[in-house]
């Protein structure tokens, strides 16, 4: 069997290292923001090319903290996409903001920033851009809006490890970048974890108080905050395996371009990069109108298609109250016909031509 990702691969490709690592921890004695914590921080600020990085207990907590850091008030409004993860909105809802869905545009899937003009009112604080399936939004254009109109941006990171747009990485075209170390994910840990990276330095310390009670040095919460820590046995999974997060991505792009070749000018839609952007393929997203057919017909020799995501969130009913459902044409029709081929950094090149003939010999059925 084909899947559409494989985390168990990664462990086995570093394993020595990565039971060292954990092991290392064991012995240690900390469990919890500790050393490797710090190290895992600063390294991946470093990679970034951010100022500031905090680690959390998961992307949604990134969210969420990195959104509690702007001091939204009852009734603020933040905008985004319902095209997304439901976590994205979650977050927003669960730092006391309102969702507020704009449309995506139809050949990159992320949020048109032609939209954000109208769903502008008295009460919008932020814009919270995704950069779904590792392509990069159009951070320009958004940026320029939000400067406009004095609005902070909030980037949904979770999956864009490494992505970046005219050279500058994602998470540092806005006021903080929100990552996820889920273990899918293309840097990911074998368990939740999550990064918020700034230039910002309050943001960055407001951040860090609220990860853990709201805490001042003298243990007074000074805000209301949560419990949301990194553990130190994922901040030294994860020490491992940044070393290897641009071999990995590298080999998504190579992936990715073998499809292109191998499918191109078939019966399916292929994804397309933004002009000047360097996406990650976190997922590998084409279109086909037909897609329960091509579901079954690669089920039957071994292959597993995702849909990312089948029901837009607007349509979900924990966040249907936030949006009247028919008005974002270009998000219910993504949904109608996404399909996620099967790709991650230790899918070989044979099995990569196995998926593509599959696609290919379907094409010639009906
Ligand atoms: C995975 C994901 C999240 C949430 O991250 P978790 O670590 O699972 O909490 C948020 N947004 C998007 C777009 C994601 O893919």
């Amino acid at each position: 069997m084909i899947g559409t990702s494989n985390p168990k691969a990664q462990y086995s490709a570093h394993r020595e290292e990565i039971l060292a690592a954990i092991t290392n921890v064991l012995e240690s004695g900390r469990y919890i923001l500790g050393d490797q914590v710090r190290q895992f921080e600063g390294a991946f600020a470093a990679y970034c090319g951010a100022a500031e990085a905090v680690g959390v207990a998961s992307g949604t907590d990134a969210l969420v903290l990195a959104l509690k850091a702007l001091a939204l008030k009852p009734g603020d409004e933040v905008i985004t996409v319902s095209h997304t993860a439901v976590a994205t909105a979650a977050a927003i809802e669960l730092a006391g903001g309102i969702p507020v869905f704009v449309d995506i545009d139809p050949v990159f899937f992320t949020l048109d920033p032609a939209r954000l003009d109208a769903a502008l009112t008295k009460k919008t604080r932020a814009i919270v851009p995704v950069h779904l399936y590792g392509q990069p939004a159009d951070m320009v254009a958004i940026m320029d809006f939000a400067s406009r109109n004095d609005l902070r941006v909030i980037e949904d990171c979770a999956q864009a490890t490494g992505a970046a747009l005219g050279g500058r990485k994602l998470g540092t075209w806005g006021d903080a970048g929100c990552f996820s170390f889920y273990p899918t994910k293309n840097l990911g840990a074998l368990g939740d974890g999550g990064m918020v990276v700034t230039r910002d330095r309050a943001l960055a310390e407001r951040v860090t108080r609220l990860r853990e009670y709201g805490w001042d040095e003298k243990r007074n919460s000074r805000y209301s905050g949560q419990s949301s820590r990194l553990d130190e046995i994922q901040a030294a999974i994860l020490n491992v395996k940044l070393a290897y997060l641009d071999d990995d991505n590298a080999h998504r792009r190579r992936i990715a371009e073998i499809y292109h070749r191998l499918l191109a000018g078939g019966r399916i839609g292929l994804p397309r990069e933004r002009a000047d952007a360097r996406h990650v393929y976190h997922l590998y997203v084409a279109t086909c109108e037909k897609r329960a057919e091509l579901i079954a017909f690669l089920k039957d020799r071994g292959i597993e298609l995702g849909i990312h995501y089948p029901v837009p969130v607007h349509r979900q009913a924990a966040y249907a109250a936030y949006h009247s459902s028919d008005c974002l044409p270009y998000t219910d029709a993504a949904a109608a016909k996404i399909i996620s081929l099967p790709i991650y950094p230790e899918l070989s090149d044979a099995d990569v031509a196995i998926v593509a003939e599959a696609i290919r010999s379907w094409e010639k059925t009906s």
